[in-house]
């Protein structure tokens, strides 16, 4: 069992968009090439966990995320950095559609995490949740892992926010997230 680095995507790795389907809208958040390089060499598996209801609700397809989490990958690649795992939730926020009940894996239910952590082997305790929502963070305490809110997308917002999970540290964004957790991790393995 290892530690991993969950992270979010809208907001978090890449800059807000509201249902952001086209590779052309992606801005990867600065300085996070690098970041998840030094995890890389690490070998800390990188998943981005993230809610796309726009599936669900018909405004793009599950093809199309596909297309954007490949540019993700390409631009990163371009630095030599590397996500290890994409998942995300197609489907519709709970009570949105009443014909349907409630998926596992929307956040902050535990599927995409669940799902992750059986194949990377990870443990739980010793990893990491980086988002900018309230359901980032309580999906992540709900689990056990650290939090780390991000004041980027809507994370200034959540932090105003009274029903909002005390997250565990908060940074000014994902590239000082990771950092900020590695550092901590590699202390661990002298
Ligand atoms: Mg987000
Ligand atoms: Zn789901």
């Amino acid at each position: 069992m290892k530690s991993g680095i969950f992270i979010d995507r809208d907001g978090t790795l890449i800059r807000e968009v509201n249902f952001l389907h086209k590779p052309e809208q992606v801005v990867l958040t600065p300085g996070i090439q690098h970041a998840i390089r030094r995890a890389n060499k690490l070998n800390l598996p990188v998943i981005v966990v993230s809610n796309q209801s726009g599936v669900g609700r018909g405004l793009f397809t599950s093809k199309d995320v596909d297309l954007v989490h490949n540019h993700i990958s390409d631009l990163l690649a371009g630095d030599d950095a590397h996500i290890d795992g994409y998942f995300f939730c197609p489907h519709l926020p709970p009570g949105a559609d009443n014909d349907s009940p409630d998926c596992t894996c929307r956040k902050p239910n535990p599927g995409m995490f669940q799902a992750a952590a059986g194949t990377f082997e990870i443990d739980f305790e010793s990893s990491v949740m980086i988002g900018d929502k309230s359901l980032d963070i309580e999906a992540g305490r709900n689990l056990n892992m650290k939090t780390i809110l991000v004041e980027t997308g809507y994370g200034r917002k959540s932090l105003s926010e009274s029903e909002l999970l005390k997250p565990s540290f908060v940074c000014n964004n994902a590239s000082t997230a990771i950092h900020f957790f590695l550092d901590s991790y590699e202390t661990t393995l002298s």
